[in-house]
């Protein structure tokens, strides 16, 4: 046998070995997995973890071996047991299906879980529905929108004092969630890791491990406001490290950064060459002017992506509409891959978006009735003792209770045999103790949290 033949017989041997070591490796994950479940323990040991990232630092020395693959490597692995533990976790989204089950079955439910406004999108939206058919609006189209549109919403970014945006910097997207899929899974690749602060809307850990990318969680808790420390954020970063995910107002906390820490975390990105996906869907609902809510657009970084919505400011959740901003580089990426899956957005949508934005009446109210709801909600959890931080924006309350040992999914599936819906702390990361509360109209809003109240004390007191 030649040289070339027998390394290529062993390079064979080596291949076969590690797909009958992956099989084992899966089998014990599950396990793993089953016990950690059972003993209510989270998916993701960061001490275990950090352990073994220093191990194979060390091996790579000793067999002088690129650290940065080996990591990659290392990452896979990690993400596949994630993947295969993650089973079963519950989420306002699961909630909600369980919650329209019920419904069909004839139940009547009050549903204080999913994320959006209980009103109508603005009048302007009905017109311009009715409009779009005669206009002829609903062709293929670009995959990075119609003009117009891009041109109005980049109008309202552009401010001529240095912070610049055109229709370059804009694409159109079936609404934020599609947005974010598109950034993480353009812009990383397998083995990369992202920076995800918790508690956080479930879609950014979820892209990413579809993605094969390693979610490094930083947990942040009611004691300290829900506010990452920069040495947190230090702390978790390597050379793999490729993006940051900001979500302020905050789902589900509500919580505003204060606009120094933010100008910190920027700084950081900056230094350490990372995107920073800004996540802005609530920019329009806060409270006072104290924190205003984050504009990672106007720290002139190009690494930045924001991503915006017309869901919640116009209450237009099914019309499945939102937007990008970006530099044209980064936006020319993501419309590859929007191309790619969807040819473009529904054009009869965008004409329909655009309408909307030219109510500028039905932000504000929006905004006013989302603020004070949030106010009602506040004060009832207060009156009921519930433990929590108030929302400096968004249209959620993320509360615990007095009660040791009170565990929310339990909870929640409870309330949802006395017909209201809550959504369970586990969704937004390690807070089995929390739950989510959606404000919605004031009638329904007491009478939910009356239900809650009761079930409450008949359950733990
Ligand atoms: N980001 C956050 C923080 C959200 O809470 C949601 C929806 N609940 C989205 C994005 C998705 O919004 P869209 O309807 O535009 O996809």
């Amino acid at each position: 046998m030649s040289d070339i033949e027998e390394h290529r017989k062993k390079i064979e041997e080596i291949t076969l070995e590690m797909i009958k070591l992956l099989k084992t490796r899966t089998d014990i994950a599950k396990q793993i997995g089953d016990a950690k479940a059972s003993l209510g323990m989270t998916v993701t040991d960061e001490e275990r973890e950090d352990a073994l990232r220093k191990q194979v630092t060390k091996l790579c020395k000793e067999i002088d071996l690129d650290q940065s693959t080996a990591l990659k490597f290392l990452n896979l692995l990690l993400n596949e047991s994630v993947k295969v533990q993650s089973d079963g976790k519950q989420t306002h989204l699961s909630v909600f299906l369980k919650a329209k089950a019920l419904e069909e079955q004839g139940k009547k439910i009050i549903h204080l879980e999913v994320g959006e406004p209980d009103f109508k999108p603005p009048e302007e939206v009905k017109t311009a529905l009715a409009e779009v058919y005669d206009k002829g609006y609903g062709k293929y189209g670009s995959p990075k929108g119609i003009t117009e549109l891009r041109k109005f919403l980049a109008e309202t970014e552009d401010d001529e004092e240095g912070v610049r945006c055109t229709e370059e910097n804009i694409m159109i997207c079936p609404g934020a969630r599609f947005a974010v899929y598109l950034a993480i899974n353009t812009l990383l690749n397998p083995g990369d890791e992202i920076i995800v602060i918790e508690p956080a809307w479930p879609a950014y850990k979820d892209c990413a491990l579809n993605a094969g990318i390693k979610v490094r969680t930083i947990k942040t808790t009611l004691e300290t406001k829900w506010e990452p420390s920069i040495e947190q954020i230090n702390n978790v970063i390597n050379e793999n490290t490729k993006m940051i995910v900001l979500n302020y107002p905050n789902n589900p906390t509500g919580k505003i950064l204060p606009a120094d820490m933010i100008e910190k975390i920027m700084f950081i990105a900056m230094d350490h060459d990372l995107y920073v996906l800004s996540d802005e869907i609530y920019e329009e609902y806060y409270n006072s002017v104290k924190e205003l809510p984050t504009q990672a657009w106007t720290h002139n970084y190009e690494k930045t992506i924001v991503t915006k919505s017309f869901s919640k400011s116009y209450a237009m959740t099914g019309y499945r509409i939102g937007y990008v901003i970006a530099e044209p580089s980064i936006i020319e990426k993501l419309s590859k891959l929007q191309a790619l899956s969807l040819t473009n957005v529904s054009e009869p949508i965008q004409y329909v978006a655009l309408q909307a934005l030219k109510s500028q009446k039905a932000l504000l109210d929006n905004s006013e009735i989302i603020r004070s709801r949030l106010e009602v909600l506040v004060k009832i959890a207060k009156d009921i003792g519930l433990e929590f931080v108030e929302p400096d924006g968004a249209m959620y309350l993320f509360a615990k209770t007095k009660y040791k040992n009170f565990d929310a999914t339990k909870f929640s599936e409870k309330l949802l045999e006395h017909g209201v819906a809550i959504a369970p702390g586990e969704g937004f990361g390690d807070y089995k103790e929390f739950f989510r509360i959606t404000t919605i109209d004031e009638t329904r809003l007491k009478e939910g949290m009356t239900i809650l109240d009761t079930v409450l004390k008949e359950s733990y007191e």
